[in-house]
């Protein structure tokens, strides 16, 4: 291996990314047996600071090698007890275990995942004296106009092309599979690359290293991709979109000669009716909720539909999978695609009916129709999460959730108290 660090990845269970780097000369009976001690007196209620030593061991078949962006090999690794066993609020176990489940079935989930993110020149917040300003330069291909829709925008050869073309060749090198690439409807340079379906577990370390990778790569290049849900008040958020199959052998059973399936009813059935609860994993950011907005193409209604971009599920025309369309990339993977496959399963198992795909622009009915929304914020997504979690139950413990939902509330209550930019506008005669 000419390599000589590896950098191990690890989401934590409130969602945000971690690493430790690890020079290999150090260590050379690398890479699997190997484990590094972190402090997960550090990590959000993982160890006591009394008693704070845990593990981190590389977990994911797949590496990136960075090395000529300064990286080294990119892993995604799982957390553990010092005594050897499982850390229970490692996130990676609860995609493991969803796997498991749906091999105890006889069921595959495979999961195609579509990444958008805006390349910006900079992203800073400046804090003018009383209003805090949020401050974006973008980059020279951008249309700046404001107006319209940046979508399939043509670009001449530029540093945000050869962001994209090293990303996919750095993700294909270490068998993450890109399918395309293209604008986004964003008009300050957003972009999008989709994925070729993986199993369940693959495809969640995949999302984890694709995400840095393009990170890492942009970096380099002196630019920084943002994939936070909603950046800019007046532009289209980052979705990041999930399509999902689920497999008996070589058989989709969610569709039958290339139409739905009454299974698919009932998978896409369970996702809309876990949805509000759902939303605590697939959008768990304060964020996330900005985006949930009418206009932007991001669900705000809970329907599904077919070429229905207004809807959280659609069933692409061109399709073999449904595709959910509530997640963004704040989402922790092992947690919130593991949430959908169970309300999904949890569809089968009570045939719950999804009723009619919906034809209309949802965005125009609000208030009209008694088709239920996403929820508004956080704290709603949390509070519907503790009252609908049994269908998690085959892999997420009530203790799990309960500390979930606690870790998270600390974000909800620490914007409660934080002044926003809006409310200086707001009470700028008194301010
Ligand atoms: N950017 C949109 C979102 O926030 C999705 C656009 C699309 O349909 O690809 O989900
Ligand atoms: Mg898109
Ligand atoms: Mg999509």
């Amino acid at each position: 291996m000419q390599q000589e660090k590896i950098k191990i990845l690890f989401p934590d269970v409130t969602g945000v990314h971690r690493e430790v780097e690890i020079f290999l000369h150090q260590k050379p009976d690398c890479l699997y047996g190997f484990k590094t001690s972190v402090d997960g007196s550090s990590l959000p209620d993982y160890a006591s600071v009394e008693d704070g030593d845990l593990f981190l061991k590389p977990a994911s078949g797949k590496f990136v090698d960075l090395s000529s962006y300064g990286g080294g090999l990119l892993v995604v690794g799982a957390v553990y007890f010092s005594k050897g066993e499982r850390h229970y609020l490692d996130t990676r176990l609860k995609a493991e275990e969803t796997s498991k489940y749906l091999f105890e079935h006889g069921l595959e989930a495979l999961v195609g995942y579509e990444l958008e993110f805006f390349i910006m020149r900079k992203i800073k917040h400046y804090l003018d004296s009383r209003r805090q300003l949020f401050y974006a330069k973008p980059v020279e291909n951008t249309c700046l106009t404001r107006q319209g829709n940046g979508k399939y925008f043509t670009s001449i050869h530029s540093r945000v092309d050869e962001i994209l073309e090293e990303t996919t060749t750095a993700l294909t090198r270490a068998g993450i599979a890109p399918l395309k690439i293209h604008r986004e409807n964003g008009v300050f340079n957003q972009y999008e690359i989709s994925f070729r379906p993986y199993p369940l577990l693959e495809a969640c370390d995949n999302i984890i290293l694709s995400i840095k990778t393009v990170r890492e790569v942009s970096k380099a290049k002196r630019l920084t991709a943002v994939f936070m849900p909603k950046p800019f008040t007046d532009d289209y958020g980052n979705g990041l979109h999930l399509h999902l199959s689920l497999w008996v052998g070589a058989r989709n059973i969610l569709f039958e000669d290339g139409a739905l399936s009454q299974e698919g009813r009932y998978f896409i059935g369970g996702i809309l009716q876990h949805a509000r609860s759902l939303a605590a994993f697939t959008n768990p950011s304060l964020n996330s909720y900005k985006r949930l907005a009418p206009g932007f193409e991001a669900p705000v209604h809970i329907a599904w539909g077919y070429g229905n971009r207004t809807a959280m599920v659609r069933i692409p025309r061109n399709g073999e999978s449904i595709e959910a369309r509530n997640p963004d990339a704040s989402m922790n993977p092992y947690l919130g695609v593991p949430a959908l496959i169970l309300a999904g399963m949890d569809g089968l198992r009570k045939k719950i009916d999804p009723g009619d795909a919906v034809e209309f622009n949802l965005y125009e009915k609000q208030g009209f129709s008694n088709i239920r929304r996403l929820p508004l914020s956080l704290k709603e997504a949390l509070e519907e999460l503790m009252s609908d979690y049994e269908y998690l139950k085959p892999v997420f413990s009530k203790s799990f959730i309960e500390k979930y939902v606690e870790l998270k509330m600390r974000e909800v209550v620490a914007e409660i108290t934080l002044p926003s930019v809006l409310e200086y506008q707001l009470l700028e005669h008194i301010s």
